[in-house]
């Protein structure tokens, strides 16, 4: 596909990323893991249960197992023995008997209801109850939990700690992951520096890769770290092709602009294919995407907060789509603006909030302070995003506004 360059008007972001969805591809590379080592991958296959959970019968109450009929036709039950986890009655009850049953014994064969010991009387081997318990009462029936077959985590799933429980109480061992997804980055600008470096005048250090990669880690991705890249074209050339190289998808940030020095678009034009954006996105405007013979392209704007949302709202999704993911986006939900904010109609902005609870127990916002895309500094403290729509004005204070709270990768 050729550059759908410098459309008339400014692209609406969920069409950019329909756009993107439909040009990226998952992985298909599997790796088996041991699945306490499997947190935070991306599962790529349907996993069935083995067995039933629980796998037979059993009490959910320290009580008396008995036939429920028993109880009703006779005036007490005869306690015959007793039921441990792990340890079970094995004989079958005959009429009129009942044992001692812990919680999660199997039920022995012939008692269908557990009264809690709370509601029973033993007096030597007799037990009595003041009102028999409806029939089936304090049961976990075999399979009630997890039927044997059944479809318990479909593929795309990214495990979490209760995944690992769940797979854990099937017998489950190993899992098959996609392997971790590669993702190469450099920053690009003549005025970088890296961090230690010592400071020069009219110098800045360089904040956008540090954060970009630490974003990638937190999504569990292999990061390939490409350094600083001088606004050179042979310089840009060779990064690229080495990215390339190396990666299932690049990213760069800064020179995407129509500035002099701005050569990212030039060279991805060169050497795959480029589709060039301006979205309706505050902050964070302009936006390279295209493909280099080996992996997807993301050229991210330079300024910091620019990066850093286009980052989250455009490009996380695809990575997550790339590394096999089935994506959920994060919905939005309101909340009351407990300031003015400002804001020109014309593209979405992704304003920097936090979020608390109202003394009266309403969802509240206010606003981190300055918004402009250089002042990285209002992330300090954020919580959320204030999602303000495209054709929105001005928000005064008491206005119900829009917030995306942080997910992991942002917390
Ligand atoms: P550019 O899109 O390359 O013109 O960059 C836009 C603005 O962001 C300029 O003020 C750059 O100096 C600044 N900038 C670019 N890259 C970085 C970076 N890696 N870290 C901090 N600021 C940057
Ligand atoms: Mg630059």
């Amino acid at each position: 596909m050729m550059a759908s360059c410098e459309q008339p008007g400014l692209m609406p972001i969920d069409e950019a990323k329909l756009r993107i969805s439909a040009l990226v591809k998952g992985l298909e590379h599997t790796e088996s893991l041991q699945l306490v080592d499997a947190l935070g991958r991306v599962l790529a296959q349907d996993l069935h249960s083995p067995i039933n959970v629980p796998g037979f019968d059993n009490s959910a109450m320290d009580g008396y197992a008995f036939n429920w009929q028993d109880a009703v036709d006779m005036p007490f039950l005869t306690l015959v023995g007793k039921s441990f986890a792990g340890n079970p009655y094995l004989k079958a009850l005959n009429k009129g008997e009942c044992v001692r049953i812990m919680t999660g014994a199997a039920l022995p064969k012939g008692a269908d209801t557990v009264v809690m010991q709370e509601n029973a009387a033993l007096n030597g081997d007799e037990l009595s109850f003041s009102k028999v318990p409806p029939k089936g009462n304090n049961i976990r029936l075999a399979g009630e939990s997890i039927r044997q077959a059944s479809l318990v985590i479909a593929k795309g799933k990214k495990l979490c700690a209760a995944d690992i429980g769940l797979l854990s109480s099937l017998g489950c061992d190993e899992v098959s992951v996609y392997r971790k997804l590669k993702v190469a980055v450099f920053s690009t600008g003549d005025e970088l520096l890296r961090t230690g470096e010592p400071y020069e005048p009219h110098k800045i250090y360089d904040g956008n890769r540090p954060a970009i990669i630490a974003l990638l880690h937190k999504m569990q991705f292999e990061v390939i770290d490409l350094g600083i890249v001088p606004d050179k074209p042979q310089a840009l050339r060779e990064v690229f092709m080495q990215a390339d190289a190396l990666a299932d998808c690049v990213i760069s940030t800064g020179g995407v602009s129509v500035g002099e020095a701005d050569f990212v678009k030039d060279i991805l034009a060169e050497r795959g294919q480029i589709d060039f954006w301006k979205l309706a996105i505050k902050p964070g405007k302009p936006l390279a995407f295209g493909r280099l013979p080996n992996s997807v392209f993301f050229g991210l704007p330079g300024n910091p907060v620019s990066a850093f949302v286009t980052f989250n709202q455009i490009a996380a999704d695809a990575l997550k789509q790339m590394s096999g993911e089935h994506v959920i986006s994060v919905p939005t939900v309101s909340a009351i603006c407990t300031e003015p904010l400002r804001k020109q109609p014309g593209r979405v902005d992704f304003q920097r909030g936090q979020w608390s609870v109202s003394d009266a127990g309403e969802l509240q916002v206010s606003s981190t302070g300055a918004q402009g895309s250089g002042i990285f500094s209002s992330f300090i403290n954020s919580n959320c995003y204030i999602v303000l729509e495209r054709d929105r004005g001005s928000v005064k204070a008491g206005e119900s506004v829009q917030i995306k709270l942080f997910d992991d990768s942002l917390t």
